[in-house]
Formats: structure tokens, C-alpha cells, sequence
């Protein structure tokens, strides 16, 4: 169990940014509505991620680090449809086999607190907290050396972080997140669901002000974002935030799809900004691919990209009217 727990971190936490995901997608899944992230030394020493979301009651905080003790699937069936963002039941074991792990939960009725350490249970008592759930990992990969060395420096892994929070505070603007690292508080949303307020933090107040909405919907998909206008993307990187249900996806051909709807705009060697989420229907969607979550397989991935393709040109052209 505990090997198997070990062979899974691998694929789920390379680095103290995968740590993260997981836990803030808890938090999410949870339905927080404040996620604080504290990260010291690029989360490589100690991370703590707390939210106010529903929390745990005793049993669930204890079943919460076996392998696949999911509490999100229910039956078969609810593999292939899968709605909310952890379903694997894998983050909090392998986790735990690779740290110490401090939690702390409160569903409400009576908190928790559990302790493991590199696998081992330390600690499991009611104990006093507020709702909601804190966890707080240390000592990142001190007993498997080989996955230490792999590690870069702190200002890197929390530069990993930071872009993460970034992604996932514009998928869930309505959440207020607040990201801080070696105590100092870098990135603050409001939660109040506005996103050119989120671009503006990113990126400043060119790139929040050119960000044009858009909005439309076949018979399958339906799309939503912002696009900031061609003459604002000095950036010399991808800077597309694709999401899908509300779930943090890379796609080569989302990406493609952007890049062709803008590429009669754009100067050579500038990328576009844009922000879009693509609400389907969660049974044309395959995304248990791969345990990290970020690859997913669409049906009817060429009409969703033509959708994709044909709105953002036309909100472009309009724009530039
Ligand atoms: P998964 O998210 O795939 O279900 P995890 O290993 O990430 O698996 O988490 C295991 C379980 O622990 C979850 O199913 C959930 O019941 C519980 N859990 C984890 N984090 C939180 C949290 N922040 N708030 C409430 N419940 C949580
Ligand atoms: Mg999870």
C-alpha cells in the first residue's frame, strides 16, 4: 500500500505546485469561497492551504488518506460523468507518503485533527478547529532523494505556484483567493466573480481595459471569456487560460484553434490573451486520462474548435470596428 502510495506521488506531486492543485481543487470541490495559499521557500519547506469549505467529519478525515476512498463517485456510472475535480481518491495518500502531513478539519459539528508522516499515521483525535479545512505539508520529499534533487529553486517552484493560482483564480473568480509566500501576501482576488479585475492584477490596467467579453453556444458546447484585442498582446509567450467545466486543461488544439482566429491580427512573434471556459456536457468529456488531470479527450472536439475558432474571429473583427 504504502509502495503503491509512492509510485502514485509520482505521477500526482512532482513538485510543490502539484501539492497545490490538489489541495485548492479540494478546496474548491469543498465549495470554499476563501482559499489561502502559504507557500515558504517555493512551498519546498512548508505549505499550507486553508479554506472555509465544508470540511470533514471524523470518519471522512480518517478515510481521506486511504487510496481511492474518494468520497466524490458513487458508482461506475459516475466515472464517465464526472463533475467535480478530484475523483481519483489519490491526491491525499500520495501526498502523505512523501511529507508530513498536518490536517486540520471541521465539518461543522466536530473537527479533526490527522498527522502522517512519510506514510505513517501519527495522530488522529477530535480536536478543536474552525469550519472548514487546513493542511499543512513539510519536509517535501525528505525520504525519497532521488524526487529531492528534482526540485529547483524556491524562487521557481513558487513561481510554478503562482502561475497555477493565477489559472485558477480566473476559472473561479467567485472564489477569493489569497496567495502569500515566506509571509508576504503576492496575489489577492476579491471573489466578487469579476475577471478583468483578476487580468488587471496579472497584467495591469492596458490589458484589463481591452479585454472584450465573449459568449455563444452550439447545440454541445457552450463558451465564455474575454479576448484582449490584438493590440494589446505584447505578450511573447501562450497566455491562454483554457478551461473546461470550470477544470484547468491543456490543449494543442484549443491553442491552435485561438492562435488561427487571431492570426490575421497579429505582428509576428506576439501571442494572444485570452480567457475562456468551455461549459459541456460532462459525458462528452474524458478526463481521467491521465492522473494529473491537465490532458482531457473531447467527442466532437472538431465542431467545439470550430465554435471556438468562429467566435473569437468575429468578436476580434467586431472589436475593431
Ligand atoms: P479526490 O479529490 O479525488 O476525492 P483526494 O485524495 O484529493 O481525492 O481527497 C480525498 C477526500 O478527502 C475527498 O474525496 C474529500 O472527501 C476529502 N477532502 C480532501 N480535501 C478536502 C477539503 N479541503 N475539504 C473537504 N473535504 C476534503
Ligand atoms: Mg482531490
Amino acid at each position: 500500500e504504502h509502495l503503491t502510495n509512492m509510485i502514485a506521488a509520482g505521477e500526482v506531486v512532482e513538485r510543490p505546485a502539484g501539492i497545490v492543485k490538489e489541495c485548492v481543487e479540494n478546496s474548491i470541490d469543498a465549495h470554499a469561497k476563501t482559499i489561502e495559499i502559504e507557500a515558504f521557500q517555493g512551498g519546498i519547506e512548508r505549505l499550507v492551504i486553508t479554506d472555509d469549505g465544508c470540511g470533514m467529519d471524523h470518519e471522512d478525515a480518517q478515510m481521506a488518506f486511504n487510496r481511492h476512498a474518494t468520497s466524490k463517485m458513487h458508482s461506475e456510472e459516475e466515472l464517465f460523468n464526472i463533475g467535480t475535480m478530484g475523483f481519483r481518491g489519490e491526491a491525499l495518500p500520495s501526498i502523505a507518503a512523501v511529507s508530513k502531513v498536518n490536517l486540520e478539519t471541521n465539518d461543522g459539528n466536530q473537527g479533526s485533527i490527522i498527522e502522517y508522516e512519510y506514510g505513517q499515521l501519527k495522530r488522529k483525535e477530535i480536536y478543536d478547529c474552525p469550519k472548514g479545512t487546513r493542511i499543512e505539508i513539510e519536509g517535501l520529499f525528505l525520504k525519497t532523494p532521488a524526487r529531492f534533487k528534482h526540485l529547483k529553486s524556491a524562487a521557481y517552484e513558487f513561481s510554478v505556484i503562482a502561475d497555477l493560482i493565477n489559472k485558477m483564480a480566473l476559472s473561479f473568480p467567485d472564489i477569493r483567493f489569497v496567495l502569500s509566500h515566506d509571509g508576504r501576501v503576492v496575489f489577492q482576488t476579491s471573489g466578487n466573480g469579476n475577471i478583468q479585475e483578476i487580468l488587471y492584477l496579472m497584467y495591469g490596467k492596458e490589458v484589463a481595459e481591452n479585454a472584450i467579453p465573449f459568449e455563444s453556444s452550439d447545440e454541445d458546447f457552450h463558451i465564455k471569456g474575454y479576448a484582449i484585442q490584438p493590440k494589446i498582446n505584447r505578450a511573447t509567450k501562450y497566455f491562454m487560460f483554457i478551461s473546461l467545466n470550470k477544470r484547468l486543461i491543456r490543449s494543442k488544439y484549443i491553442q491552435n484553434a485561438i492562435l488561427d482566429a487571431y492570426s490575421d491580427y497579429l505582428p509576428v512573434n506576439r501571442f494572444p490573451i485570452v480567457v475562456i471556459n468551455i461549459d459541456i456536457d460532462t459525458q462528452l468529456v474524458d478526463v481521467n486520462v491521465h492522473p494529473n488531470k491537465w490532458e482531457v479527450r473531447l467527442s466532437k472536439q472538431n465542431q467545439c474548435l470550430s465554435l471556438i475558432r468562429s467566435t473569437l474571429k468575429n468578436t476580434l473583427k467586431k472589436s475593431l470596428q
